[in-house]
């Protein structure tokens, strides 16, 4: 019988999928589910952008196009991802994706090589595919811990003693997820600081929740001095514009551009030509319905964290940015004899039907940080409430029986 590679048997994965596999059973038994687990905007895509990709199909735009995107594209994401940081991008320098997440893969192996021990430090807890594609395309993953001291941003003296020789690649996540962390612009000079020290270090800027940052204006660590030649840029249509199933994103680096048009033909060979089409509406049209999205996703932040405050055994910080709330329940779990997050998230589910995802399924348990659950937000002003107080009466009830 033929064998499943070690390498893809050991691959990881998002669990948010596995889940969501149980919040559907649950669903379809009958049982009455809010859902906070899904990482996407409960919005549909503006009718413009709609219109710009039929208006594509129609004008018979159907065929493959340039691996690294349509000029058009490429044109306007330049001018997009720079406006925003105060950079002046050449076009040749961006690469549209099927999303952003191909290029957490093709940077990872456009800057390390296959089992000669080359490192990569990521955020934890943070995105799980950074880990499952370090591990599978043969580098070794560095842990580097986020705190809730500091907003979960992480303490810029871990991340130096976190670099060796050997560190090819630094991933930063700013908005962050899950926790809705930011990389205030003091962090990031801190950063840059240790990076100068540092000259062979790449770094992978997931910065996909730009437009999705409450606290000031957007910051990335490529607008400070030599950070931009050696900083891949990633960012999207996805979360902006409500537009995660038509897989758009896009990536910049001077340097490696190039070598992601090639993994680009390698693989997917061109995005969508139509979706392609609707981006460049999404860029260069108005945009009142993103800022909408971005005013309506604040408020239920808001919503979320005062009444998260006011569950009994629960603290919840109030993230700058995306659309994700990371209470700390270590209290709670102990009023109701929970051993951790997962076997809290567990029973939420199945006894009070609120589903939420636990820390470990965004990488090992960071010590001495306590117990964390995440919400998505992108839900209604309704779930919200009802879901939290679900979650209140669940550990009220359960603490009785505790006691
Ligand atoms: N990075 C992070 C941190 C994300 O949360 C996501 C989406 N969940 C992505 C990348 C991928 O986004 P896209 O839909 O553009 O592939």
């Amino acid at each position: 019988m033929p064998q499943v590679s070690r390498r893809t048997a050991a691959l990881g994965t998002e669990n948010a999928f596995v889940v969501l596999a149980e919040v559907n059973e649950l669903v379809r038994q009958g049982k009455d589910i809010v859902s906070f687990c899904i990482g996407q905007p409960d919005f549909h895509t503006p009718a413009h952008i709609q219109d710009a990709a039929i208006k594509a199909i129609r004008d018979g735009r159907h065929g493959y196009t340039p691996s690294a995107g349509i000029a058009e594209l490429r044109e306007a994401a330049a001018r997009y991802m720079g406006g925003m940081r105060g950079l002046a991008i050449d076009p040749e320098h961006v690469v549209v994706g099927s999303g952003a997440k191909p290029f957490i893969a093709y940077s990872i192996l456009a800057t390390t090589d296959f089992g000669v021990g080359d490192e990569v430090i990521y955020p934890v807890p943070g995105f799980p595919i950074y880990e499952s594609q370090i591990r599978a395309h043969g580098a070794v993953p560095v842990p580097l811990y986020l705190r809730e001291s500091r907003d979960f941003a992480f303490d810029p003296a871990e991340l130096e003693a976190k670099i060796t020789p050997r560190t090819r690649l630094l991933v930063l996540n700013s908005p962050q997820n899950p926790t809705g962390g930011l990389l205030s612009p003091a962090d990031l000079e801190a950063i840059a600081t240790i990076l100068r020290r540092h000259p062979d270090v790449w770094v992978y800027a997931d910065e996909i929740y730009s437009r999705l940052s409450y606290q000031g204006a957007f910051a990335s660590i490529a607008s400070l001095p030599g950070m931009y030649e050696r900083t891949i840029i990633s960012d999207g249509a996805s979360k902006t514009w409500a537009m995660t199933g038509w897989r758009i994103g896009f990536a910049s680096n001077p340097t490696l551009a190039p070598e992601f048009t090639r993994w680009v033909t390698n693989t997917d060979s061109c995005a969508s030509q139509i979706s392609q089409w609707a981006a460049v509406e999404a860029i260069v049209g108005p945009q009142h319905a993103a800022e909408d999205m971005k005013r309506s996703f604040r408020e239920r932040r808001d919503l979320i964290v005062g009444l998260l405050n006011e569950v009994p055994g629960v603290s919840c910080r109030t993230p700058g940015g995306a659309f994700y709330a990371w209470p700390n329940v270590t209290e709670a779990c102990r009023m109701i004899a929970a051993a951790d997050s997962e076997e809290f998230r567990r029973r939420l589910l199945n006894e009070a039907g609120v589903a939420v995802l636990a820390d470990i399924h965004f990488g090992a348990r960071v010590p001495g940080e306590g117990q964390h659950v995440r919400f998505s937000y992108a839900a209604s002003r309704q779930a919200i409430e009802a879901g939290v107080a679900r979650m209140a009466e669940f550990i009220r009830k359960n603490t009785r029986r505790a006691a």
